[in-house]
């Protein structure tokens, strides 16, 4: 992938555009304080835009596609183990070849408050929305191509009115209605009757949708092409095109609307312990033959570190079960790997859960030297 620098030129930067995009450049001049903006912006865009694939030069070693309701993220677990010790493990042993994607049914609102309530990593791209909103970084930069797919033959407008026509539907609150997904509660009584006249109306209004009903009153409007499946084949897509594909990828997830996740061809899948039936249902009926699907013994983030290590992906081991650094010897030091140790060494430590300080201080400067 072609990459530029933070101080790129105006020709790097330009060749990078759309081609439409780079008519609007022809007779620039560099000394106009607007075209200056414009292109600042423009070499903006693309820097964020590339941010993960830049880091990636190689094919992602692992990527790690979840869930975050009771898959990632554990609600009855009040210290968050579980999800610290996958972080750990994340940290320590993939961070700096693999790719981390968090894929939720939660709007960007929601999820931020998420990530302020747990202690949750930056993902290097977040599936928003169930699959309508692709963003990446820190920064949560849209994917454009992603939105172009999901506007064909969808109107919002088209949407919005002819489901004003249904008194059945209540609109859900504004934070869960985004461009592409209008969302409404819906008595389950009702809802099928509902679903199959609303598809009549919006094919003759000329749209091609896909209708969700999931918990038994969550009624979502999407684009066809949308969805947490479609999200992930896109991205594989997107990897593969630039002749990076992850070397392995695997799916975590705990319900319904995560089976998509696992109908992906070549993606290994773990549905959490405390996955709900209607997921069950849908492996015995669906997958319950494919061995690249497990239904794990543990909980939540541990049952995704359980699935590293059946599938044999890599490290399961978390520092954060390691008693003994001193002890531990592993195979392949890295930067990041002494860091969680450091911080799991500062954290023990400040809480006087420490025997051998001074030891453990002489083997960091050993390794700090080591670089
Ligand atoms: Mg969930």
């Amino acid at each position: 992938m072609k990459s530029i620098g933070l101080l790129g030129t105006k020709p790097a930067i330009i060749q990078l555009l759309k081609e439409e995009e780079r008519e609007s450049f022809e007779g620039f001049e560099e000394e106009s304080e607007r075209n200056f903006q414009k292109l600042r912006f423009a070499r903006l865009r693309i820097l964020i835009g590339t941010i993960v694939m830049d880091r990636i030069t190689k094919a992602a070693r692992l990527m790690i596609v979840s869930d975050l309701d009771h898959t990632m993220v554990d609600h009855h677990d009040p210290e968050n183990m579980s999800l610290l010790r996958f972080n750990a493990l994340w940290e320590s042993n993939y961070r700096h070849d693999s790719l981390l994607v968090f894929s939720t049914g939660r709007s960007p609102i929601l999820y931020k408050q998420l990530r302020k309530e747990k202690p949750m990593l930056t993902p290097d791209i977040t599936i928003m929305s169930v699959g309508t909103e692709i963003t990446y970084g820190n920064l949560m930069l849209p994917d454009d191509g992603w939105v172009e797919i999901l506007n064909q033959k969808w109107d919002r407008n088209v949407v919005t009115e002819e489901t004003s026509k249904f008194p059945e539907l209540t609109l859900q609150a504004e934070t869960e209605q985004r461009p592409h997904k209008v969302s409404f509660y819906v008595d389950k009584t009702k809802a099928q009757v509902v679903m199959k006249e609303l598809s009549d109306r919006l094919k003759k209004r000329g749209l091609d949708v896909k209708i969700i009903y999931s918990g038994g009153m969550d009624l979502d409007i999407l684009p066809q092409g949308a969805g947490k499946g479609q999200a992930l084949a896109y991205l594989l897509k997107k990897f593969k095109n630039e002749g990076i594909p992850p070397v392995n990828t695997l799916a975590c997830g705990d319900s319904g609307n995560d089976a998509e996740l696992f109908s992906i061809p070549d993606v290994y899948g773990v549905m959490v312990s405390n996955a709900q039936e209607e997921l069950l249902q849908w492996h015995a009926e669906n997958a319950k033959d494919n061995p690249n699907v497990i239904h794990a013994k543990e909980r939540c983030a541990a049952g995704i570190i359980e699935a590293i290590g059946h599938f044999k992906l890599g490290s399961n081991s978390s520092p954060r079960d390691i008693a003994d650094f001193v002890e531990c010897k592993v195979d392949h030091v890295n930067p990041g790997y002494e860091v969680v140790k450091f911080y799991l060494f500062y954290e023990r430590w400040r809480r006087g859960d420490t025997d051998n300080c001074e030891t453990y201080i002489s083997s960091l400067k050993a390794s700090c030297d080591s670089w």
